[in-house]
């Protein structure tokens, strides 16, 4: 975090980061990109393996009732017995050993604001994570190379981490029928009229250089196409490949119900030493959203998160989820030919007051105050690391993920969730992916 170089960014002459770090890094396809629509900036994962690689692999299972309401229609039987705890166990979900999190001094941070949040009637939980705790204690002693507790997590963890290249894509790679083929950028699909009516798929791949240069136009043709270039990803394709005219049936829902999962940041100053060394992986919330001692107006899920600056800051940062009901849409603007996002800043305001009144229930009871340093006006409510939405299951797509109007074009990530998962969303995602590719393989691939 601390000594961002050029493999930190996508392309960018600064790390991106929520929290500016002045350090000037040369333009390199680093693992973390900043998508910077007019009023919403978007982080995004760039490498073999996407999100898993930079982000903290929080892991957490949707709440029952969220899920139900969110896609009333699919057997949450069959998703709470099989396909969660599938994605867990493949995702190599657990949690930190209880007694290294009480004694270890890379988690006083999280201590001091779970003492608080205690002290004010909130109730705090665990969650599991993708981190393995195994090689964590081992980190600790000294023994390996330190990753979690050296500082590293949004620009990769070189250790550590069970990101989705160890596992689900370990494992696609070890069938030995996969090739991977990296600096690539899709960017344009046409569903191909042959007299067959095979309704083959043509893509149009820009091979791109290390400087952010398109070297070569390469296409590619395919009988099945998958789409899993993520909420913002998928969305600008299909949207671009409707308006260059290659994809002429999608339906209305194409770009919609898109939301930040809630997403909002905020930090408070000078209640508790937060200590110098920090993990970076984060193991428990404030839960909110599920009720406290006083009441709560809003719903929010605040992770303690770290702020691993090396120095002792005086600071407890939280990243919260909370039940923003608003959503926004992706569309293709034609006079600059690009996709964008339409999503005011003023549709935050759920999140806002929602954090609002979880700093003020942690001041009343322990002091302190919103730390106006970190972000202007202590609220970051202008960026988001959750996108959630744009081609919606069972709107846009058919009940499993295949895309309405083309045949053969699927559709397995966070493009499928309308807006919001209530939690971190990776496990959401991932599960509903399970249930999706399981039928698919028994219907599709007979
Ligand atoms: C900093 C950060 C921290 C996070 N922490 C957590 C957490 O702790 N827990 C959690 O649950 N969630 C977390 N998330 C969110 C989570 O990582 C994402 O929700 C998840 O990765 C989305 O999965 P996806 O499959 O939809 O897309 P992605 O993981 O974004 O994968 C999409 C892939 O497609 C590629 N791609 C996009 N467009 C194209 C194109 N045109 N051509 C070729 N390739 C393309 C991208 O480069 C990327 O590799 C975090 C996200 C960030 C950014």
């Amino acid at each position: 975090m601390i000594s961002a170089d050029e493999r930190s960014s996508w392309f960018k002459n600064w790390p991106s980061a929520p929290i500016p770090i002045p350090r000037h890094i040369k333009k390199y396809p680093g693992v973390l990109d900043l998508i910077e629509y007019d009023d919403m900036k978007v982080f995004a994962g760039r490498a073999y393996g996407g999100g898993s690689i930079v982000n903290g692999a929080i892991a957490i299972e949707p709440r029952r009732s969220h899920f139900e309401q969110t896609f009333p229609w699919i057997n949450s039987e069959e998703m709470y017995s099989t396909f969660f705890p599938k994605a867990l166990k493949q995702l190599k979900v657990s949690q930190i050993p209880e007694d290294f999190f009480k004694t270890s001094e890379h988690y006083e941070y999280t201590r001091a604001a779970e003492s608080q949040a205690i002290k004010a009637g909130l109730t705090t939980q665990f969650f599991g994570n993708s981190y393995d705790f195994d090689y964590m204690q081992k980190e600790a002693k000294g023994e390996v190379y330190p990753s979690a507790l050296g500082g590293e997590v949004i620009y990769g963890n070189n250790a550590g981490k069970f990101s989705l290249d160890l596992t689900y894509l370990k494992d696609a790679e070890s069938t030995g029928n996969v090739s991977v083929k990296t600096l690539r950028k899709v960017c344009n699909i046409e569903q191909l009229q042959d007299a067959d009516k095979l309704n083959k798929l043509k893509l149009e791949v820009q091979v791109l250089n290390k400087q952010g240069g398109v070297d070569a136009i390469e296409y590619y043709t395919c009988d099945k196409l998958f789409l899993n270039a993520g909420s913002t990803g998928t969305s600008e394709l299909l949207l671009k490949s409707q308006a260059s005219g290659t994809l002429n049936n999608l339906n209305e829902h194409i770009g919609q119900h898109w939301g930040p999962n809630g997403n909002i940041m905020t930090g408070r100053n000078f209640v508790h030493a937060a200590g110098e060394a920090q993990s970076t992986i984060p193991v428990k919330g404030i839960n909110m959203w599920d009720g406290d001692r006083d009441g709560s107006k809003y719903k929010i899920f605040a992770e303690i998160a770290p702020l691993p600056l090396g120095l002792e800051t005086w600071t407890t940062l939280y990243l919260a989820i909370t039940d923003n009901p608003e959503r926004g849409s992706y569309y293709y603007d034609k006079a600059s030919q690009t996709v964008k996002l339409n999503w005011k800043r003023s549709q935050n305001e759920y999140s806002i007051n929602a954090a609002k009144e979880l700093i003020q229930k942690l001041a009343k009871a322990n002091g302190g105050r919103t730390s106006s340093l970190l972000f202007s006006k202590g609220f970051g409510d202008n960026f988001c690391y959750h996108p959630l939405g744009g081609c919606v299951l069972g709107k846009a797509t058919d009940d499993f993920g295949r895309v309405k109007g083309h045949e053969n074009i699927y559709v397995q990530d966070s493009a499928l969730i309308p807006g919001s998962a209530g939690v971190n969303p990776y496990v959401f995602i991932t599960g509903l992916a399970e249930r999706n590719m399981s039928y698919i393989m028994q219907q599709d691939f007979v």
